[in-house]
């Protein structure tokens, strides 16, 4: 895994101060933070899909950093595409089961997600709920009329996520991009970059040590 990124002090300190632009303007508001599951929390499966909880692996970190992230989200939600459900490799009781061992994983933390939202089509199917479109970002933000639809954050490892985030920018007036995992920032669209979770969850932290 590179280190590229994070390790140039300059490189570091931009997303860092972006960051900490993004803590400010969410300070003493309800917002979202929507985040993708494979890549983000688990290990990706190359060419498969995580059928079942065996087959979960947390990337480093991760818990510590959604108990971090927890304490500063109004709101923390879930956003994948699970096509192998489309495909007939898994059922939809397969992967609720999958969440709710995920969610039973981070009671220790303090750490409850707020929904699972679930695209289970094939890309061939064309729907409007499969990401980038933005549909199950909306859908939640429709559902929850207390939240500033423009102060989401929307943080995935792949080009989709960061085209959703604009999707939904397009219609929310906002939505803020952060892209994290050994991908470099594909083509300079996600607002920041680092090259896990929790390496976001500390900027974070050290953004609102700075603000509070
Ligand atoms: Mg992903
Ligand atoms: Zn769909």
């Amino acid at each position: 895994m590179s280190n590229t990124r994070s390790s140039l002090p300059t490189a570091r300190s931009a997303q860092y101060s972006v960051v900490r632009d993004i803590v400010a303007e969410r300070e003493g508001r309800e917002w979202c933070l929507f985040l993708d599951r494979d890549g983000v929390l688990n290990r990706q499966i190359v060419g498969d899909y995580v059928r079942s909880w065996q087959d979960f692996e947390w990337l480093p970190g991760v818990r510590s950093a959604l108990k971090q992230l927890r304490e500063w989200a109004p709101h923390l939600v879930v956003v994948t595409n699970q096509q192998g459900v489309g495909k007939g490799l898994m059922g939809s009781d397969d992967l609720a089961a999958i969440h709710e061992h995920l969610q039973a994983d981070l009671v220790e933390e303090g750490v409850v997600i707020d929904a699972f939202q679930v695209c289970p089509h094939l890309e061939a199917a064309d729907c409007d709920c499969r990401k980038p479109r933005p549909r199950l970002v909306l859908d939640w933000l429709a559902n929850h009329p207390g939240c500033e639809p423009s102060l989401s954050i929307m943080v995935g490892d792949s080009r989709s996520d960061l085209e959703l985030a604009h999707n939904v920018a397009a219609v929310a007036g906002g939505c803020a991009s952060v892209q994290v995992g050994e991908h470099a920032n594909a083509g300079g669209i996600a607002d920041a970059s680092f090259d896990s979770l929790w390496d976001f969850a500390v900027a974070v932290g050290q953004a609102r040590g700075e603000t509070s």
